[in-house]
């Protein structure tokens, strides 16, 4: 019947016992396992003094316990039918509210710096179980807003999370997870099994939580330059590193080859056995200053 799927959000046909039909393309797997909900909450670290941001909220599983512990919880999710849901089931809190808005568009720091001098609280911290398919996505940009937070605490797929909890230099690293460990700490907090969402996905998940670092981790003259340096190494997995950064389209391949050299660092290597003081040394010697 394709009539059943009609509608703003492809429903697929995960449709939950009491009949919200889950939209695919929103990425709407639900926890329905109060252990893992339980882990997360308290792999979050927050107390009464806490604002929490949640992102995607669902039909609340998370924010329940999050209201709970936390000072005030801010639930932006983007499904306009999860809105009434979830204002009806915590209208007898005064501890929370839901934003209904993508997440990837809100100002992230206007809404942390407002909510925490309105509720009178002293940290942020980001709490979500993720949409997949805008997982790095969100990642970046929280973490290079400008938001004052003290740490995201995400669940997503594990292949991502495996990327993005690797120590930079080592054979899982990815672009990602220098842009991550630049700016963060990493912890893991669980695993997840797909059994523990309604409907069932194809991956199983982890948890970890990004704590901001208070001084980033190394120091480069120009940001911008260090990153197109890690995405131009990155750009070609395969291939030597004196190779893959002619993806720098405005650097010349001698000018290359003398950085590497200056820095200590043999043209036949690929990106991701590089440390990040190796990527900072490279990318300030390619832009000396
Ligand atoms: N937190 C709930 C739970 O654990 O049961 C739901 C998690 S589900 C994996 C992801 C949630 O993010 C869904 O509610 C979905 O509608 C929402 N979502 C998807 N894209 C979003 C976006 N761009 N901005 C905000 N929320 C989004």
């Amino acid at each position: 019947n394709k009539s059943k799927h009609k509608g703003k959000y492809n429903t697929g046909s995960g449709r939950a016992p009491h009949g919200f039909k889950h939209a695919k393309s929103l990425g709407q797997n639900f926890l329905n396992d109060q252990s893992v909900i339980d882990d997360i909450v308290e792999g979050s670290e927050i107390d009464e003094q806490t604002l929490v941001v949640e992102i995607g909220p669902g039909e609340g599983a998370l924010t329940s316990e999050l209201i709970d512990d936390a000072g005030y919880v801010i639930a932006i999710e983007l499904d306009d039918r999860l809105i009434p849901i979830l204002r009806t089931k915590f209208a007898l809190h005064d501890n929370f509210e839901v934003i209904h808005e993508d997440i990837l568009k809100v100002d992230i720091k206007s809404i942390v710096d407002e909510s925490m001098r309105a509720h009178g609280l002293t940290k942020t911290r980001i709490v979500g179980n993720l949409p997949y398919y805008i997982t790095t996505p969100i990642i970046t940009k929280l973490i290079e807003s400008k938001a004052r937070f003290e740490s995201l605490t995400v669940m997503m797929q594990k292949e991502v999370g495996d990327r993005i909890a690797a120590e930079p230099g080592t054979k899982l690293a990815g672009a990602i997870t220098y842009a991550v460990h630049y700016r963060c700490t990493v912890d893991k907090v669980c695993d997840v099994s797909r059994e523990s969402f309604y409907p069932v996905p194809k991956v199983d998940s982890v948890v970890l939580r990004l704590n901001m670092r208070d001084k980033l981790a190394v120091q480069v003259n120009d940001e911008n330059n260090f990153f197109r340096c890690i995405k131009a190494g990155f750009s070609m997995r395969r291939k030597t590193l004196l190779n893959s950064l002619q993806a720098l389209d405005d650097v010349n391949k001698d000018v290359i080859k003398h950085a590497l050299e200056s820095a200590n660092i043999d043209p036949s290597r690929r990106a991701e056995t590089l440390t990040m003081e190796e990527f900072a040394e490279l990318s300030n010697s390619i832009w000396k200053e």
